[in-house]
C-alpha cells in the first residue's frame, strides 16, 4: 500500500500536534494555513475520498462534523462562524487522498468558487 501522509498522523509517525483524537477521528492543524483558525478533521479509518464513502461510513462523517463544531467552539470561531470543506477528486481540487474535513475560520473568508474555463 502507499504511504499516506495522513495515516502516517494517526499513527503518530510525525511530530504533528493533535488537537483532538478519539477511537475514530483525529484533528490536526493545517500545515499551509489559509486563515487564522484552519484544521483537518480526519477519521482514523483510511477513507481515500468523500467518493469513497460507503453506508457503513455514515455515522462516522456525522462524527466528524460534530467533531468539527466542537472544536470550533473550544477554538472561539464559533460565534462569527467558519467555512467547513470536503474537496473531492481532481475537479474539487483535492490533494491528499485521505478524507479530511477542512475547519477553516478566524476571519470573514473570502468566497471564490467557479470553474477555471467559463
Ligand atoms: P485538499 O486540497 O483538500 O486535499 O487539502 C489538503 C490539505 O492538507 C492542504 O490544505 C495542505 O496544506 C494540508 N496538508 C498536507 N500535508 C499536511 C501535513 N503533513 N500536515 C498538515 N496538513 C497538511
Ligand atoms: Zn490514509
Amino acid at each position: 500500500m502507499e504511504t499516506c501522509i495522513f495515516c502516517e498522523i494517526i499513527g503518530k509517525q510525525t511530530t504533528t500536534r493533535i488537537l483532538y483524537e478519539d477511537d475514530s477521528v483525529m484533528a490536526f492543524p493545517d500545515s499551509n494555513p489559509l486563515a487564522p483558525v484552519h484544521v483537518l478533521i480526519i477519521p482514523k479509518k483510511h477513507i481515500a475520498s468523500v467518493t469513497e464513502v460507503e453506508p457503513e461510513d455514515e455515522g462516522l462523517m456525522g462524527h466528524l462534523i460534530m467533531a468539527a463544531k466542537r472544536l470550533a467552539e473550544e477554538l472561539g470561531i464559533s460565534r462569527d462562524g467558519y467555512k467547513l470543506l470536503i474537496r473531492a477528486g481532481s475537479h474539487g481540487g483535492q490533494e491528499v487522498s485521505h478524507l479530511h474535513l477542512h475547519l477553516i475560520g478566524g476571519a470573514p473568508l473570502f468566497e471564490d468558487i467557479r470553474p477555471w474555463a467559463e
